[in-house]
């Protein structure tokens, strides 16, 4: 037979879901699988490390990553640029190798349309309130960012059904479990969509 591609997965959901420790605890279990680290306009949060979490970039470094057509998709969100650099997932996908994207619904809505064949799950909180406590606990925004975060959330569930997948993220463990069960079941797929 002959080497396939990689699966390329997306994993979206609201801020505060719980979609990037999902994510973190997939890779450490899976650490053949890739991820694809994006270049942002918002500021680093403390822990966070430049090429490691994200590309942490100016308005001008983004417009002209834009321009010169080296980002798969892009966004805005909450007032600041996110976007997939496109080199690096092309060249794992094409070498066999899975790559996750964490990125938002505009975003996954571009990478849809280019990939259609990719697989697109949804991280949901087990309630809105749940969300909220999330956000305040990791105490790294400001109450009218966490505000805003809060009113995209709500709208943003609501695209729910653009995805194939939805994992409600009430235990961690089980909603890994969940994730590693869809990226099997993908792997054995006979029909493509
Ligand atoms: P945060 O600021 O909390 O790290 O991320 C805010 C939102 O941007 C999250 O929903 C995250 O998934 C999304 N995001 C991160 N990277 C990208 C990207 O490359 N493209 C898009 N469209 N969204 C992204």
């Amino acid at each position: 037979m002959e080497k396939s591609n990689g699966l390329l997965i997306v994993l979206s959901g609201p801020s505060g879901a719980g979609k990037g420790t999902i994510c973190h605890e997939l890779l450490r279990q899976l650490p053949d699988v890739k991820y694809s680290v994006s270049a942002t306009t918002r500021n680093p949060r403390p822990s966070e490390v430049d090429g490691v979490d994200y590309f942490f970039r100016t308005r001008e470094e983004f417009q002209s990553m834009i321009q010169n057509d080296e980002l798969l998709e892009w966004a805005e969100f909450c007032e600041n640029y996110y976007g997939t650099p496109q080199f690096a997932v092309e060249q794992s996908l094409q070498a066999g190798i899975d790559v996750i994207l964490e990125i938002e619904i505009q975003g996954a809505l571009q990478i849809k349309k280019r990939f259609p064949h990719g697989v697109f799950v949804f991280v949901v909180p087990p309630s809105l309130s749940v969300l909220s406590e999330r956000i305040h606990k990791r105490g790294t925004e400001s109450e009218d960012v966490i505000r805003k975060r809060l009113e995209t959330a709500t709208r943003e569930l609501s695209y729910v059904t653009e995805y194939d997948y939805v994992i409600v993220n009430d235990e961690l463990d089980k909603a890994v479990d969940k994730l590693k069960n869809i990226l099997v079941a993908e792997k054995c797929r006979v029909k493509r969509k």
